[in-house]
């Protein structure tokens, strides 16, 4: 049932379409969805414990696994690829552990506004996770964070 929330909401926050405003904000009334990461990033309820995404200021990727306090904590076992970007020139990410994040090889390409499919296993034999979400880099206009990890109930 999270999950499948978790995907309506991704694919309201993609429609941008505002007629559906009532709706989303019926939904997440009922789901601790809007609270941002450590470091401003996206947090991803759909793995336990949960994740923040974070584009980091050089355009790699930062997955930081969170405690149930929403702190950092260290991954432990977990890994994560991903694939974005133009379908027709796909860029592929390799994560590897930066200190208390697994930081991806390669940056982000080119763009404000990239498709991205994470794939995240939480351990060796657990099922992979998958997220697809557009990197909505722009910053909102009503909330400090970048769209992608917008905490606002609105759509744009
Ligand atoms: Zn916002």
């Amino acid at each position: 049932m999270k999950a499948k929330l978790a995907l309506t909401a991704t694919l309201l926050a993609l429609a941008c379409v505002p007629a559906l405003r009532a709706d989303k904000e019926e939904k997440d009334h009922k789901h601790e969805h809007k609270e941002a990461g450590p470091n401003g990033g996206r947090v991803l309820h759909s793995v336990e414990p949960h994740c923040e995404f974070l584009v980091m200021a050089d355009r790699k990727l930062q997955i930081t696994f969170l405690g149930e306090d929403g702190k950092a904590i260290a991954p432990a076992g977990q890994t994560v690829s991903a694939v974005g970007g133009e379908r027709s020139k796909p860029t592929k990410f390799a994560f590897a552990k930066t200190g208390n994040a697994l930081v991806s090889d390669v940056p982000l390409p080119e763009g404000n506004k990239l498709p991205l499919v994470l794939t995240i296993k939480t351990a060796p034999d657990a099922k992979a996770v998958v997220e697809k979400f557009a990197v909505d880099l722009s910053n909102c206009p009503t909330c400090e964070y970048k769209e992608y990890a917008c905490t606002c109930d609105h759509e744009h």
